[in-house]
């Protein structure tokens, strides 16, 4: 990487010639349709958008966006299917020329978040949310998300007569996780039946993303964003008189060594050198008063991990490490790692991937598309990625002149998105659908 300071200028103007014209020979150029559509819908979108933004609802409780989404597929002449896993519509586009499936997913929820913008049609929502008062805010994105689904239903309808396959539109709800113990997104869809006329031959899902420029995507074949698992441990011990710990068993003392050793299960347990993970400790709560030995100590936390074989090592090592850890101590634990099934691991099918990205690189330039980091976030896109080859990618939402590295992040009450997002979300989603079905309907 470092050898350009060796080679002469000369030498590096003679290779910059035949060096970008090969760039440039392999740069795809967008497709003119691409650019027709972008240019029609870019208003539409942007207000589609500020509209969902002004009203952002609750995960479960999407009943206002999917009725509006429901609204605009059947202006198109869709007959979307609604109420799938609560709030969810899904709408086909049947090509007029054979070719193969493909399903592209745009969600649809808000979260409990006050929205700390100036934006003039910032969210005035407000809701309870587990037994608090709060505001209502798309912190996430998936406002535009929905948004950009709904301009590329616009425009694949508008060319289905040359349209060589079929396209499924999937509007979900919940994808920020279920309120309390109901069930949501992208695996309800799943189990009620999403794929079962339909079966995709890939699928496509993007994500408004604070840590990208506006203006660029991100994008990795395999694993992309990691598994999310919350995890629950109690321990017991006896409770007593803070002046005389010998007369009971101190589950304080107990839990602070459990919190201590869990530290070693990524840093001495992990091969952290394949893929890495992490393992946090949220929130601890015990005890009432200064001179009081509590009974029991409750912990809760998360675990974040890219292999499947890892996560089970973890949940195992976490359960060994508290159950033995406060036995030590004379004190049991009950250790629900994990307490419910999280996010699975999202992961791009890497062939697909490598196939699909010249299409980015022609909305955005081959410049403008790299390959991100890994994300300890998680994304219930994972789902749909495990049962059909998929590809999940970044678009840039924070405005040139801002470091996205200190921009307000998804799920911030300040997150701002930049509009230029909605049309390179629209002609990228565009782009791909179209060369996939293209190229896949020629093989
Ligand atoms: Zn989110
Ligand atoms: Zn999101």
């Amino acid at each position: 990487m470092r050898l350009a300071h060796h080679i002469s200028p000369l030498l590096l103007a003679l290779l910059a010639g035949p060096l970008s014209a090969v760039a440039q020979d392999a740069a795809p150029a967008q497709r003119p349709e691409v650019a027709a559509a972008a240019q029609k819908l870019q208003q539409p979108v942007v207000e589609w958008r500020r509209d969902f933004h002004a009203h952002p609802e609750l995960s479960n409780r999407e009943e206002r966006t999917s009725a509006k989404v429901a609204e605009h597929l059947r202006a198109l002449g869709l007959a979307p299917r609604t109420g799938i896993a609560h709030h969810g519509v899904v709408a086909i586009i049947k090509g007029g020329k054979p070719g193969p499936k493909v399903a592209l997913r745009a969600d649809m929820d808000a979260l409990p978040v006050t929205e700390q913008t100036s934006l003039p049609f910032a969210s005035k929502a407000t809701t309870t949310f587990n037994g608090q008062q709060t505001g209502v805010m798309h912190a996430c994105g998936h406002d535009a998300h929905t948004a950009i689904l709904l301009g590329v239903a616009d425009a694949l309808v508008a060319m289905q007569g040359e349209l060589p396959g079929e396209v499924m539109l999937v509007f979900q709800p919940s994808e920020e996780g279920a309120p309390g113990k109901e069930e949501g997104g992208a695996s309800l869809m799943l189990k009620e039946g999403l794929f079962k006329d339909f079966k995709p031959d890939a699928m496509f899902g993007l994500h408004v993303f604070s840590s990208v420029q506006a203006g660029r995507i991100a994008v990795r074949g395999g694993p992309l964003m990691a598994a999310s698992d919350r995890f629950n441990i109690t321990v017991t011990g006896r409770q007593t008189h803070g002046s005389a710990p010998w007369n009971g068993i101190d589950p304080i003392v107990a839990s602070a060594d459990l919190v201590s050793t869990a530290q070693s299960i990524v840093s001495r347990r992990t091969n952290i050198s394949k893929l890495p993970a992490v393992v946090t400790f949220g929130a601890i709560h015990g005890g009432i008063r200064y001179n009081i030995i509590p009974d029991s100590v409750e912990m809760v936390g998360t675990i974040r991990t890219f292999d499947e074989d890892m996560r089970q090592d973890i949940f195992a090592d976490l359960k060994n490490v508290a159950q033995h850890v406060a036995a030590a101590h004379g004190a049991t634990a009950e250790a629900n790692v994990p307490d419910q099934v999280g996010n699975p691991v999202t992961s791009n099918d890497p062939a697909l991937t490598a196939r699909m990205l010249p299409s980015l690189q022609a909305v955005v330039g081959a410049d403008n598309v790299y390959e991100p980091p890994l994300q300890m976030g998680a994304e219930d896109f994972a789902y749909y990625a495990k049962e059909v080859p998929s590809m999940f990618f970044f678009v840039g939402s924070t405005s040139k002149g801002i470091d996205p590295a200190t921009a307000p992040s998804n799920h911030s009450p300040k997150f701002v998105l930049d509009e230029s997002s909605l049309d390179i979300g629209l002609r990228a989603m565009l782009q791909v659908t179209l060369d996939y079905l293209d190229s896949a309907a020629q093989t």
